[in-house]
């Protein structure tokens, strides 16, 4: 989990804004947009991978927070402007409703982080960029359970 040169200040949590998805799809989307590749570190799945397992409610429980790695942790993200030099971009896959699998997952992540550096900081994508809603989590509440050692 090597960094490079690069200084990790904070994580920055999104939501993919969307019922289903992985990190085939969502670079996909960002190439689409024009990124050279996916502007997210880590994508954090729910159990439905793509819009068919999603329209056909085909529930994929063995992915449900999988943690699939997107852009190396060395290189700068693409996911909140003005902030990518010093930060990681998590995504939880989904759109308002988040299992407590996928939780569990970004709290795996948070550990690894504070490993790399003990006084990162954690906030939401809405929390720097006033115009977003991202993660469409409470940022306060994701915070405490980010820092308990107790299950929600
Ligand atoms: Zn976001």
């Amino acid at each position: 989990m090597g960094t490079g040169k690069r200084k990790i200040n904070t994580l920055i949590i999104h939501c993919s804004a969307s019922e289903f998805g992985s990190v085939e799809m969502i670079r996909q989307w960002h190439r689409q947009r024009g990124f050279k590749e996916i502007g997210y570190h880590y994508v954090i799945l729910n159990a439905y991978p793509d819009g068919d397992h999603w329209q056909k409610k085909r529930l994929c429980p063995d992915l449900e927070g999988k943690i699939e790695p997107g852009r190396p942790l060395e290189k700068i993200g693409a996911h909140t402007k003005g902030h990518n030099h010093d930060s990681v971009g998590v995504c939880l896959v989904g759109d308002r409703v988040f299992t407590s699998r996928q939780l569990e997952a970004l709290r795996e992540i948070h550990r690894e982080m504070l490993k790399i550096n003990p006084r990162l900081r954690v906030l939401g994508h809405y929390e720097v960029d006033p115009n977003k809603t991202c993660p469409n989590l409470g940022m306060e509440w994701v915070r405490k359970y980010l820092s308990a050692d107790h299950e929600p």
